[in-house]
């Protein structure tokens, strides 16, 4: 006698399948001491589709029951095959090792389509606040490069990028560009340097006061899970909606 259950496929959970091909490093460029930012290309295509916030997937040759890892596109879509992942190491981490020891220009990787839903609305006529510590940055500088090249950004956006010292600030030449052409509101937070003439402390302190009268916004929180747990607790606590804060969670 047939059953119901014969007819299912039980397999092993894997999570989703993705095809992966051949990602070729163009460029590996240090950025701080401890982040690297990969140029990738993925050759026999002539465009990398990918929408700016999105992420990829490195299947990597590393000792691991997991082999896969996400990193967000930290560039704008350009049209062409290449693209920036913008990489901390993690002490003791796998994927990060062989990021940072093994992998040179003409290396190959194995790279899937971009996916993700942590982008942007088609148009942003609600105000906007970004919020991010270190390698979090990555998918805020994509949209903002892309929001802003497109025109789609008709409201105010606040960018609160926290970090320990001023030479942790990635991408800050492109920020302050921003901030002049598009009146990005910039804001570098320091919490180890004394002579910082800008916001100091822990990044919680200045979007909570920047959005102290609660107006009408929505957050876009990235990273890694201490950081992102203490945000939403702050916005949650001042009222703002589940609704109104996005997270891309790293960890
Ligand atoms: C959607 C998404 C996008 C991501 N985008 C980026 C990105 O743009 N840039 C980037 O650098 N990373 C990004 N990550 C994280 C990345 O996928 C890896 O988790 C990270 O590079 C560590 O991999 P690993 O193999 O070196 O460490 P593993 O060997 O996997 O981890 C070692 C251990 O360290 C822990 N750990 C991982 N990170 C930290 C940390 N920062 N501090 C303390 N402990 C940690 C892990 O939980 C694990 O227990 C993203 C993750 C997701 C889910």
């Amino acid at each position: 006698m047939s059953s119901l259950v014969e007819n299912i496929q039980v397999e092993p959970r894997k999570g989703p399948k993705y095809s992966f091909f051949e990602v070729e490093v163009v460029r590996v460029i240090d950025a701080t001491p401890t982040v690297k930012l990969f140029d990738l290309r993925v050759p026999g295509r002539d465009v990398y589709h990918f929408k700016a916030g999105q992420f990829i997937q490195i299947d990597f040759p590393i000792p691991s029951k997991i082999t896969r890892r996400s990193y967000s596109i930290a560039s704008a879509p350009e049209g062409t095959n290449e693209f920036q992942l913008c990489v901390g190491r993690v002490p003791d981490g796998l994927a990060t090792r062989y990021l940072f020891e093994e992998v040179k220009p003409g290396s190959l990787l194995k790279g899937a389509d971009a996916i993700g839903h942590f982008v942007l609305p088609p148009v942003v006529d609600k105000e906007l606040c970004f919020i991010s510590t270190g390698v979090g940055i990555a998918p805020f500088r994509s949209m903002l490069l892309d929001g802003y090249q497109r025109g789609i950004i008709k409201a105010p956006v606040s960018l609160f990028f926290g970090n320990r010292h001023e030479s942790d600030i990635l991408y800050r030449d492109d920020f302050e560009k921003m901030r002049h052409e598009y009146g990005l509101h910039f804001y570098p937070v320091l919490s180890r340097q004394q002579d910082w003439h800008g916001p100091q402390g822990h990044v919680h302190v200045h979007y909570t006061k920047h959005y102290a009268d609660k107006r009408p916004a929505t957050f876009y929180l990235c990273g890694w899970r201490a950081m992102l747990d203490d945000a939403r607790a702050h916005l949650t606590e001042m009222g703002y909606d589940r609704k109104d804060v996005k997270i891309e969670l790293y960890d």
